[in-house]
């Protein structure tokens, strides 16, 4: 069992920095930052869209998409919190969902306050990749929602907060369906899986292995 432990590495599954060190991680990129030789996902992030270059950077996701090192599309997804109506949004989501579904590969998404509409896309489009919700802090009953609709979940920083709805849910949460990320948090993945290790009461490197696990499933490595 020991030594299945150490063969995990830790996986961050969404990171805006390089940590390194006994992780492994999917570093965002938006398609004009994307660099060879490195783990990421690139997409466009509803609060950088710049509506002046839309069309190359759709057409630059839609060329990185299959490269190898591209293990996933994101983040992407849709906020009820800024200044881009959400109709507006939703379309572009949606290009990168297709992009996404085209090449097989699983979406890192970002939602604030439209989850509704999320699950409602995901029906409607038929997508069949793997989404998952990443920064997950919203109530139980929205989680169970996104479960009985095949997402997966990514919880980041939330649970170093105690009374956070992410530090309350994760031991109900299946560990098939779970992953942790440092987000563009100041903390190191190992702190993260520490702290949801206690929470579910489990040892730490029984998760390494089980999220390990979802990670190979996932992105096919
Ligand atoms: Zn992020």
């Amino acid at each position: 069992m020991e030594i299945m432990d150490n063969r995990a590495p830790f996986i961050n599954i969404h990171t805006h920095h390089c940590f390194g060190k006994d992780e492994l991680f999917i570093l965002n990129l938006s398609p004009e930052r994307y660099v060879d030789g490195i783990y990421c996902s690139v997409g466009i992030h509803p609060w950088y869209i710049n509506f002046d270059s839309l069309e190359q950077d759709l057409d630059k996701l839609k060329s990185l998409a299959s490269k190898p090192g591209v293990l996933a599309i994101g983040e992407c997804g849709l906020d009820r919190l800024i200044n881009v109506s959400l109709d507006k949004q939703e379309t572009i989501f949606k290009e990168q969902l297709n992009i996404a579904e085209k090449v097989q590969k699983p979406v890192i998404t970002h939602c604030v306050k439209a989850f509704n509409d999320l699950i409602r896309i995901k029906k409607e489009c038929k997508i069949s990749v793997p989404l998952i919700v990443h920064g997950y802090n919203n109530n139980q009953q929205i989680m169970l929602e996104l479960l009985k609709n095949g997402f997966y979940i990514s919880f980041g920083k939330a649970l170093l907060e105690s009374r956070s709805n992410a530090s309350k849910l994760i031991s109900t949460l299946t560990t098939e369906k779970l992953f942790l990320e440092t987000d563009d948090a100041d903390v190191s993945i190992k702190t993260i899986f520490e702290k949801a290790a206690e929470l579910k009461n489990m040892h730490v490197g029984r998760l390494r292995e089980k999220v390990f696990l979802n990670f190979k499933q996932l992105f096919k490595i």
